[in-house]
């Protein structure tokens, strides 16, 4: 799942950004208010951490423009600004929590995990399936047929990823930014190797193969045609 950052000041932008990614997140940071606007205009994420006092376009402002614009994904805003008047104020305006600063990662995580249990976009697509392989994004749990399978949050990431573009040819570079956001212009082989070690986890052992090579290209995951 993706989540876009908003916080202009560097320190915390990191801090979130790290921990969210250790977390299995495919995390965007937007360190001033415009950019985090156009991005969560445009791009496609799950949830935005909001910081409110931005040096160009404050926080309420986003999530009113958010609103207006029918974007419905849960914003959950950042303050230090703590008072119940600022609280509400959020939350009319459309944000769905708030949390004031100094916060401890442990409690905005698990606030990010509520939020994104609670989205009526994620509850529609809370799990994904194909053959007897089925990933919980929720639950954060992998199972082919009757056998539970442990992933790394890489390879969970990885995995979801396959799954979102179920019978997409997906190329190395693409995987590579959209997985690992990073440019692999020369060195996809560390995709190759993820991918190997992903299907030694959930295709080895089973029948049909899921991942399928697609020579010269990348990878697409998808039931093969019985011949
Ligand atoms: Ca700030």
């Amino acid at each position: 799942m993706k989540i876009l950052v908003v916080e202009d000041e560097a320190k915390t932008g990191e801090y979130l950004c790290k921990g969210l990614k250790e977390a299995g997140f495919v995390v965007d940071l937007a360190d001033n208010g415009l950019t985090g606007y156009h991005l969560a205009m445009t791009g496609d994420y799950d949830l935005v951490v909001l910081d409110i006092m931005l040096p160009d376009v404050n926080g309420w402002e986003i999530v009113r423009m958010l609103r207006a614009a029918k974007k419905g994904m849960p914003v959950l805003l950042l303050s230090a600004l703590g008072t119940i008047e600022h609280r509400v104020k959020g939350l009319e305006l459309g944000a769905d929590d708030y949390l004031v600063k100094p916060f401890a990662f442990a409690e905005l995580l698990a606030r990010v995990r509520t939020l994104l249990r609670r989205g009526s976009t994620v509850i529609a697509e809370s799990q994904f399936q194909v053959a007897d392989l089925t990933l919980f994004l929720v639950s954060r749990k992998v199972t082919r047929g009757a056998s539970r399978i442990t992933l790394t949050s890489k390879e969970f990431t990885l995995l979801e990823f396959f799954l979102r573009h179920q019978g997409e040819v997906l190329p190395r570079s693409l995987i590579a930014s959209q997985v690992w956001d990073m440019n692999f212009d020369s060195d996809t082989n560390a995709i190759d190797v993820a991918v190997k070690r992903l299907r030694a986890k959930i295709d080895n052992d089973f029948e049909p193969k899921l991942i399928q090579t697609v020579r010269g290209v990348g990878y697409v995951l998808e039931v093969p045609d019985e011949d």
